[in-house]
């Protein structure tokens, strides 16, 4: 089976190996309390940091999910509003969590082939803005530029969700406070495992802030994990594989080279045969995830095809379920199988007569 789902996706082919001798190496049966785990968990730390290019001043944590993290920013890093500036499904469910947890969220929506934009107002410096990179249910990304602009024009916080690009494209860091993913879109790695990036500033604010009500508050992990431990049993299995990977990698700045050749191939290919591409505006195209809107019968009719040739396309997200379906250009993917996506494409319009 070929998967282009965009999480949980397609896993790096050297997993199989690794989850052998993750069961010989004793550790999924040590206490995370134990030398062999803080080891473990220290060099994995080490190898993100050096594979995904991440300052040395940042601090990682991993948790169990991209939600878990709108869950600690809410409770852990807003002490006063948090503003979320956002196009699609994922932006608006972080505002609705956030919201739910401190009532004191406030949504500015923009449109798919806009970027975001802060008009300068009521922000005091202890504010949070909320931004999601790649937004996985449209397809859309925020430029690098753009997220510099941002930077320089907000005095808060910035908290950006990168699940689709963490490990992808290589995230210009020092544009925001809190980076977040989770493992299964761009890692290539099984569900079950957040990571979590903070700046000192972050790191300052959850102090200032203090907040210590939840088994997740963030000074709380922040604390056990510069000890190389983790305040409740963690996933010792996923913390495993993720080490081993990165030892695995290339370097972020390498990746994403490579997928965006393939995923600037993968649009022009798809509009020269005539797909209609939603996110028009190359500036605002996600190099990792690639919508593609169709009418209902086509879209139902090619995902059809593609999986009876053992081909999984993403279905669509959010409003757009059913006239859009999704690409994923995610590092674990090969080349090979591009190239059979592109004949199952040319072969659904020669038998449907498109
Ligand atoms: C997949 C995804 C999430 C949710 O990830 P979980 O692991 O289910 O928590 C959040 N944000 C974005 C942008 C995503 O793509």
């Amino acid at each position: 089976m070929i998967t282009f789902y965009p999480g949980p996706s397609r896993l790096y082919p050297q997993i199989e190996a690794y989850l052998g001798d993750a069961y010989h190496s004793g550790l999924l049966s040590m206490n995370h309390r134990s030398q062999p785990f803080m080891k473990m968990l220290s060099a994995a730390i080490a190898g993100l940091k050096e594979k995904l290019m991440i300052p040395e001043a940042y601090e990682v944590i991993f948790v169990s999910s991209a939600t878990e993290c709108w869950e600690i920013i809410a409770q852990s890093l807003t002490s006063r509003t948090s503003y979320h500036i956002y196009n699609g499904a994922f932006g608006k469910k972080w505002k609705e969590y956030a919201h739910k947890i401190h009532g004191r969220a406030e949504g500015i929506a923009y449109q798919l082939n806009e970027q975001p934009q802060w008009a300068p107002r009521k922000d005091t410096g202890d504010d949070i803005l909320c931004l999601t990179h790649t937004e996985t249910s449209n397809g859309t990304a925020i430029a690098d530029s753009v997220l510099s602009s941002l930077r320089a024009s907000f005095n808060g916080l910035i908290a950006v969700d990168a699940t689709s690009s963490m490990a992808g494209v290589a995230l210009p860091w020092m544009s925001a406070d809190v980076w977040y993913a989770s493992v299964q879109k761009c890692f290539g790695l099984p569900s079950g495992l957040g990571v979590m990036v903070l700046s000192p500033r972050a790191a300052e604010r959850t102090k200032r802030i203090g907040e210590d009500a939840h088994y997740n508050s963030l000074e709380f992990v922040l604390d056990n994990f510069r000890k190389f431990q983790t305040p409740y049993t963690p996933n010792i299995l996923g913390i495993y594989l993720l080490g081993r990977l990165m030892d695995s990698l290339e370097p972020v700045g390498v990746t994403a080279g490579v997928l965006t050749r393939r995923g600037a191939g993968l649009y022009g290919f798809l509009a020269g045969q005539g797909f209609e591409l939603p996110v028009r505006e190359a500036a605002c195209r996600s190099m990792t995830v690639i919508t593609v809107e169709a009418e209902r019968s086509v879209v139902a009719g090619l995902k059809a095809f593609a999986l009876e040739r053992g081909i999984v396309l993403g279905n669509g997200y959010g409003e757009k379920k059913e006239t859009t379906f999704r690409i994923a250009n995610f590092p674990a993917i090969p080349d090979a199988e591009f190239e059979i996506l592109k004949e199952c494409l040319l072969n659904f319009k020669t038998a449907n007569r498109l």
